[in-house]
């Protein structure tokens, strides 16, 4: 070898569309797109994708076929499939079709808290307890998502000590990962960059990723705030599924094509083909019948069939 390279630091991405973007989607997507949807993602060289969410289905119809899904998924190797659990219940029915991980969610707010999952955030704490630990005696590992840390729609501001609070106590309960979540999309970098480093000094580093919305066309500039802190794992969503295109003030999740194409020149490594997982973007669009999301995915096919 002529000259030495360095090798590229890796940035892990958690792919959330299947569940955090199509339980959104007003439609039912067959069970047949889904799995489609996720093995196309898998073959993209994606880590971890998150498949579906095991919440009473009257919650979220669009997800009623998460067992059968769990049951149906091939999976590819090397790559994750976490499922999201509400309580004891879901961890059960989850673990039954086969899941490995599991995914728990709360607020950084009280109001969202009790709109969001009917409960206090001690409560939720308290469910999460007991998924941890059931899932821990299990081999199984727990993420945690934190909603409203930027901002509630109810609430309005919310103060940094309280999203640094909230992460400190999943992170004591024991989840091993905590996804700290620009719900409403409303987050700017300087503020971004204040939270993060208030949960940062709380909870280790490794164990911290960032799950933004690009409502106001901000999630790129405040993920890269939080890589300038050090986080190296993010949220995103293929074709920035999530969210309605056509309700006002719908947030979408910020697009996984995006954020590769910004991670890559920045000169990190994801482990993921952008140009396959951009075909993937603008096919599930297509099945969708909504807009495709990403500003890369979009130009860097339009580049490619000129
Ligand atoms: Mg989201």
């Amino acid at each position: 070898m002529a000259e030495s390279q360095v090798t590229a630091e890796l940035v892990r991405l958690v792919e959330v569309g299947p569940r955090d973007g199509l339980q959104a989607e007003p439609n039912i997507v067959p069970t047949a797109t889904k799995l489609e949807l996720i093995m196309r993602l898998s073959e993209s060289g994606l880590p971890v994708i998150e498949a579906t969410s095991f919440v009473h289905p009257d919650r979220v119809p669009q997800l009623a076929d998460a067992a059968e899904l769990m049951e149906r998924l091939e999976p590819q190797g090397g790559t994750r499939y976490p499922v999201l659990v509400p309580n004891l219940r879901g961890l059960e029915r989850a673990v039954a079709a086969g899941a490995e991980e599991l995914a728990v969610f709360t607020a950084a707010t009280e109001s969202f808290s009790q709109r969001n999952t009917n409960c206090s955030i001690d409560e939720s704490l308290d469910r999460i307890k007991d998924v941890v630990t059931e899932a821990r005696s299990r081999g199984l590992p727990v993420r945690a998502y934190i909603s409203c840390v930027l901002g509630c729609p109810y609430e309005g501001e919310v103060p940094v000590s309280a999203v640094a609070d909230v992460a400190k106590r999943l992170f004591d309960i024991g989840c091993g990962e905590i996804s700290l979540g620009d719900t409403i999309g409303v987050g700017t970098p300087g503020a971004a960059r204040m939270m993060f480093e208030a949960v940062a000094s709380e909870v280790a580093m490794g164990q911290l990723a960032v799950h933004f919305h690009d409502t106001y066309g901000q999630a790129l500039a405040n993920i890269l705030a939080c890589m300038e802190c050090g986080v190296r794992c993010i949220d995103a969503s293929v074709a920035g599924l999530g969210g309605c295109p056509f309700a006002p003030g719908a947030s979408g999740n910020v697009a996984t094509e995006d954020v590769v194409y910004m991670l890559h020149g920045l000169g990190f490594a994801t482990g993921v083909n952008l140009r396959k997982l951009a075909l993937t973007g603008r096919w599930i669009s297509g099945h969708l019948s909504r807009p495709n999301m990403s500003r890369a995915g979009a130009a860097l096919l339009n580049t490619k069939t000129q």
